[in-house]
């Protein structure tokens, strides 16, 4: 059985959905202003590993994710570019579902975009003035965190810290400003045309109000699993359970799933400190590099990336795949009992690491051990057809998890590929490095197809 680490208790905790049928989970989705970087991303490809890993276990997972599509830095970017919020937010919205499928990464079973929720989030402001958890304030909608008994229970902020009374309007801030937020802000000039009606005025949701409103209605009032990346746990995850508990009255996330952040050079990977790469600016590496790379540290641990390390990673699938492509030439008959053992005790690693709060480096040295042993009995000539497709077929097994195999290597060139392909071998010839260069790119960026020059001339393959 999974076990997995829960924010709330501080403890490691064996998952199970509480209907014991269907995990229902949220996570905390993109704030589209920008394009996504692999930070984001990398949170984005753990919540997938767990994902996929319940649904690998036979349960069925309903997963919705929200888009912000509405907040302080959309309204901001989008004044600054002199476009509507919805034009500019949109077309960041479909850049990030694009980044969803280049990393093969699962799209939720529900995505939703914060604007098209708003009467949801009027309806439970609405209720909590009338519990007497939120007033009415000159510039919004305010929720008393002195009213919430046990505000603080996630981030284990002491109570007595709190700032009494003090308002803050802005979306995010650290532990130590701790005070009353804003569920509702009013209209402001700044704000442009972005407002919607309410009976407490004319003004847009807070950042928080958003993911409860949206978890509240797509997923009921238990939710097994709600994730996020670590910066999330305060204030936006705290606020969360402030408000969708004072509004349920009952506690409605069983399990808080928070992953670590990747950082560069000791520091967070972010916007604002100009320090990330998205996966346009990594268009030259595979996903599947990418993908394992993030599995190579634990999802509590931080991940200290740098192209060096991708490369590293680059080089491992490389293996990975002549791995797969030496096993297609086994082609001798009789018993399978060896590659059987090795599948079998593979397996076990592969399960065990994982079920262990999602284990991921120790379920890739087992990885490496298997591919270690299997080389070998494969190069002593133990393998048989049978034994070949055994091992296949549980590569596809764990595939399903981990989308860092491939297994279809026959492919031919499209016409349009084979025009490129000649077209760049004719300018490399012609040394015309630049274009030579840009058909390179343009192969790889487009058509997933890696061009590598040897001595005995130039090979291609799909990535
Ligand atoms: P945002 O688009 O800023 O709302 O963030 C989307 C997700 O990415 C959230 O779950 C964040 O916690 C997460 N995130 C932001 N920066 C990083 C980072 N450097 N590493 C990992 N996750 C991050
Ligand atoms: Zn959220």
């Amino acid at each position: 059985m999974l076990r997995l680490y829960n924010t709330l208790s501080r403890k490691i905790e064996e998952i199970a959905p509480s209907d014991g049928r269907e995990f229902k989970i949220y996570n905390c989705g993109p704030t589209v202003y920008d394009y996504a970087h692999i930070g984001n991303l990398r949170t984005f490809t753990l919540q997938d590993l767990l994902n996929r890993y319940l649904r690998f276990h036979g349960f069925r997972v309903k997963l919705v994710m929200n888009v912000t599509d509405v907040d302080d830095k959309t309204i901001k970017r989008s004044a600054e570019r002199g476009l509507p919020l919805n034009e500019f937010t949109s077309k960041y919205a479909q850049e990030f579902l694009k980044d969803l499928d280049a990393l093969g990464i699962l799209r939720p079973d529900k995505l939703v975009y914060a604007t098209q929720e708003i009467p949801e989030m009027v309806k439970i402001i609405s209720a909590l003035i009338d519990k007497g958890f939120a007033y009415k304030a000159t510039d919004g909608v305010y929720f008393d965190i002195k009213k919430s008994g046990d505000y603080g229970k996630l981030s284990k902020l002491k109570l007595k810290k709190l700032k009494s009374g003090v308002r803050l309007n802005v979306d995010s801030y650290e532990k130590n400003t701790a005070s009353d937020f804003a569920l509702w802000k009013a209209w402001q000039e700044s704000d442009g045309s972005v407002f919607w009606s309410a009976p407490f005025g004319k003004g847009r949701p807070g950042w928080h109000i958003e993911c409860s409103a949206m978890s509240l209605k797509h997923l009921g009032k238990v939710i097994d699993i709600h994730g996020g990346g670590v910066d999330l746990v305060f204030p936006h995850h705290e606020n969360e359970i402030a408000q969708s508990e004072s509004f349920t009255g009952s506690p409605v996330v069983r399990h808080w799933f928070h992953s670590n952040h990747l950082i560069v050079e000791g520091r967070k990977m972010s916007k604002s400190l100009g320090n990330y790469y998205t996966l346009r600016d990594l268009s030259g590496y595979s996903a599947r590099a990418l993908r394992l790379l993030f599995f190579s540290a634990h999802y509590r641990d931080e991940l200290d990336f740098s192209l060096v390390s991708l490369a590293n990673a680059e080089k491992t699938i490389k293996g990975f795949d002549e791995f797969v492509q030496k096993l297609s030439a086994c082609k001798a008959s009789g018993g399978t009992l060896e590659a059987g053992q090795l599948v079998k005790e593979a397996e076990e690693v592969f399960g065990g690491s994982l079920d262990d709060d999602l284990g991921t480096p120790k379920m890739l040295a087992g990885l490496h051990g298997f591919f270690r042993d299997a080389n070998k009995l494969i190069d002593s000539g133990k393998v048989t057809l049978g034994g070949a497709k055994e091992i296949l077929s549980f590569l596809e097994r764990i595939n399903s998890v981990l989308g860092v195999f491939r297994f279809d290597f026959s492919d031919k060139l499209s016409k349009e590929e084979e025009k490129l392909v000649s077209m760049r071998e004719k300018a490399r010839k012609e040394k015309d490095y630049k274009k030579s260069d840009e058909l390179r790119q343009r192969l790889l960026k487009e058509h997933k197809i890696q061009l590598d020059d040897t001595a005995g001339g130039f090979r291609w393959k799909r990535i």
